[in-house]
């Protein structure tokens, strides 16, 4: 094994250059190779020296084993999520990866470079719906059973959480996020915010606000970030004319909250 070679696993940010941090430009600059998802390896602009090796979704544990056998071979190797490498993404695949692969890969030198998470990039667009206690789930049932998601949308609705979830809805489920929204209904009432933030920091970036009544299954995709306050969150309307809004959750909760 190399002395030189290194793994560093980083997150791109939501979509604008401008998130990306100053350390994991860094480590992009310095890298001989990069492996990640194909369109976050897209993002990379090609330069000599630096080699993309794009693949397919649900190729994580092989991704990461390809990164680590670079690495070990003396490579200076960058693993890339978007976001943040930490939250639904390549930093969990790797470790699981570098548990139970080869006793020297352990050695390596490996970093982990955070990055701006989806739910952080849509919740400053809005305000600060997030302000308060809140928690995410991811709503793609790939690698969890269904009852698993549905039991803890109930139990996060029933804490009162304001909740930020990512994958909510994509072509090859497109019921799940139906139900998740029937589920929200039934422990949130009609008139809970819903705020569905999509591609944000990209070119084709929308936000949109709107109460668990009006919400249908069609307002989220793949690139949505879709967030549901708390029964504290608030909403009102900015601007001069009262043409946005913005929705924060306040820092302090009453105390019959814990009894309600
Ligand atoms: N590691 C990433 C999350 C990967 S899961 C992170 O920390 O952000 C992919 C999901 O993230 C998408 O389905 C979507 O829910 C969310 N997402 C990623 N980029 C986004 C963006 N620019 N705007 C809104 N949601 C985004």
């Amino acid at each position: 094994m190399s002395a030189e070679g290194w793994l560093k696993i980083i997150g791109l940010g939501p979509g604008s250059e401008e998130l990306i941090t100053p350390e994991a430009s860094s480590a992009l600059g310095e890298a001989t190779d990069a492996v990640g998802y194909v369109p976050y390896v897209e993002r990379l602009a090609p330069r000599p020296g630096l080699t993309r090796h794009g693949s397919d979704n649900r190729e994580e544990i092989r991704r990461a084993e390809q990164a680590l056998t670079m690495a070990a071979e003396g490579r200076r190797v960058v693993v890339v999520s978007s976001g943040d490498p930490g939250v639904f993404a390549m930093g969990a695949a790797v470790f699981e990866a570098l548990e139970a692969g080869r006793p020297e890969w352990r050695a390596l030198d490996i970093q982990v470079l955070p990055g701006v998470s989806a739910m952080l990039a849509a919740s400053a667009r809005l305000g600060a719906p997030l302000g308060h206690d809140f928690c995410c789930l991811n709503l793609s049932d790939n690698l969890k059973p269904w009852a698993l998601i549905e039991k803890r949308l109930r139990l996060a609705a029933e804490a009162d959480f304001a909740m930020a979830f990512y994958n909510p809805r994509s072509r090859s489920r497109p019921e799940g996020f139906a139900r998740a929204l029937a589920v929200l209904r039934e422990a949130c009432g009609e008139a809970r915010p819903i705020m569905f933030a999509r591609a944000i920091s990209t070119p084709q970036e929308s936000v949109r606000i709107t109460s668990l009544g009006e919400a249908t299954p069609e307002m989220a995709d793949m690139r949505t970030l879709v967030m549901v306050g708390s029964s504290l969150t608030r909403r009102f309307p900015a601007g001069r004319e009262g043409e946005g809004e913005w929705v924060y959750t306040p820092r302090s909760a009453p105390s019959s909250e814990a009894t309600r």
